[in-house]
């Protein structure tokens, strides 16, 4: 096992890391920035290392910086957290390179996933069922209108390299495809240096169903169920919950081991996370992320299991501690992401916080890197909390949401707190009967926004 490990993150994410290695006996190294010198992640760390200044391109994105602060301090292993480097293939060739351990799936796998089109090729002759859509990239606006024919309008022209919701554009009939078209390829090379794009259909009314796989590396890999997500502005996912309100026993289990099997055979190690849309019964592969997701603690709670002291084991060579027969699940969890943004159009709202108080009790988790009389610095992302709770079943959990919201104090910025307040008093909300389009129409009725 290791004895010390580098987190390569900040916020909540590096905090939910160093308390896996506390708990295991492990050092833990935190970097900053300099507009992080006071984060909590750097309060917390047994060691710290100031690794450049605020713009992430120069101190958390940094390769050198990264690589030279493991070989100061003698960490053996990189926890990468989500977001930053935590997907990106050259860098985990380089930590590699150096002896260090990536802790996460290899440099090929990040590589495979992070191309959307050799991911949905690769998941296909796995055997894992995918949105009916073009054969590859489309390369012309004649081929994308033919597509688009040939699969039938709505349809959606994804950028092969994209993420975070970014350079995706749907065409409704075939007079928008070439504005769709054209834009989502500028989208791509703007934003990720790669035109390409390929179409899907376009799925009207699906949820947001992602399966939650792990492998050890050695063919050996078990799913922990799925989380709904469906909840999401602009393709941004902000309430979260496991298990999926829509999912029976029986397709959990079938496509659970569709996912497993798949990773299994590619010897996949680590945490990943396989998407799909899920309409009317059937399961269509989005994409897979190769990381531990930020909606995690849902799948921890109703499994009653650490996924990031996984991670770290099956990085050190041993085996995962569970099969899947010991994976039972138990009771109904519900994720909340807090953000630091001004309602109604969600503008990030940075500043300094005059009083904070978490929700606590039973079955409540408050993961963030808060405390009162930090001042959350503008560079980074808006993400500053995530308020998980757990209860024996759906109405249990949402009971318990409403009474920890209910306790929880931010003041001095703005959140986005008062959104799931308003969200739960919606009989949707406790009926389960939403859609990824359900909160965007939602928005659009309660803040009269586009
Ligand atoms: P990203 O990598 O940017 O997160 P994804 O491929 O995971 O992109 O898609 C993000 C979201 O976009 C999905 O959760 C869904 O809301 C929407 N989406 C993606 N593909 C389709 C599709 N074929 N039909 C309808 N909605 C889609």
């Amino acid at each position: 096992m290791f004895d010390k490990i580098l987190i390569a993150n900040r916020g909540e994410i590096a905090l939910r890391v160093i308390r896996a290695c506390r708990e295991m006996g492990i050092m833990s190294v935190a970097v900053h920035s300099t507009a992080d010198s006071d984060a909590m992640h750097v309060r917390m760390a047994d060691e710290t290392i100031c690794i450049g200044p605020p713009a992430s391109t120069d101190s958390y994105l940094s390769f050198p910086a990264i690589i030279s602060a493991c070989e100061v301090t003698g960490a053996q292993a990189i926890h990468p957290g989500y977001g930053f480097l935590s997907e990106n293939a050259r860098f985990v060739q380089i930590v590699e390179d150096h002896d260090i351990t990536f802790i996460g799936p290899t440099a090929e796998h990040i590589r495979i996933m992070g191309d959307k089109i050799t991911a949905k090729d690769t998941m296909k002759d796995l055997g894992v069922p995918c949105v009916p859509g073009s054969d590859g990239g489309v390369d012309t606006l004649e081929d994308a209108l033919r597509i688009g024919e040939e699969i039938g309008y709505p349809v959606i022209i994804k950028a092969t390299a994209g993420g975070g919701g970014r350079g995706m554009k749907v065409a409704q009939s075939a007079d928008d495809m070439e504005t769709a078209y054209r834009t989502a390829r500028a989208e791509g090379k703007a934003a990720f240096g790669n035109p390409e794009v390929y179409i899907e259909k376009y799925l009207t009314t699906p949820r947001h169903i992602e399966i939650q796989v792990f492998g050890d590396g050695k063919g050996n890999a078990v799913h922990l169920g799925e989380r709904d997500c469906s909840l999401q502005r602009r393709h941004q996912k902000v309430f979260e919950e496991a298990p999926g309100p829509a999912i029976s026993a029986e397709e959990r289990a079938a496509i659970g081991k569709i996912c497993a099997d798949a990773v299994a055979r590619i010897n996949y190690i680590g945490a990943g996370t396989i998407e799909f849309l899920y309409e009317n019964g059937e399961f269509y592969f989005i994409e897979m992320n190769t990381r531990l997701q930020v909606e995690h603690p849902v799948t921890e709670g109703i499994f009653g299991v650490d996924l990031v002291r996984e991670q770290i084991r099956v990085a050190a060579g041993l085996p995962m501690s569970f099969t899947q027969d010991d994976l039972e699940i138990n009771g109904h969890a519900i994720e909340v992401r807090i953000n630091a943004e001004r309602l109604p159009n969600f503008t990030p709202c940075p500043g300094k916080i005059t009083q904070y108080h978490a929700p606590g009790g039973l079955g409540v988790r408050m993961d963030s890197a808060l405390y009162e009389g930090y001042s959350i610095p503008p560079y980074y992302d808006s993400l500053i909390g995530k308020l998980i709770v757990q209860g024996r079943d759906r109405p249990e959990a949402l009971a318990r949401l409403n009474r920890a919201l209910g306790e929880l104090i931010i003041d001095g910025i703005d959140t986005t707190v008062p959104l799931f307040h308003a969200l739960l008093q919606e009989a949707d909300i406790h009926s389960g009967d939403y859609n990824i389009h359900w909160l965007e129409k939602w928005l659009e009725q309660a803040y009269n926004q586009a």
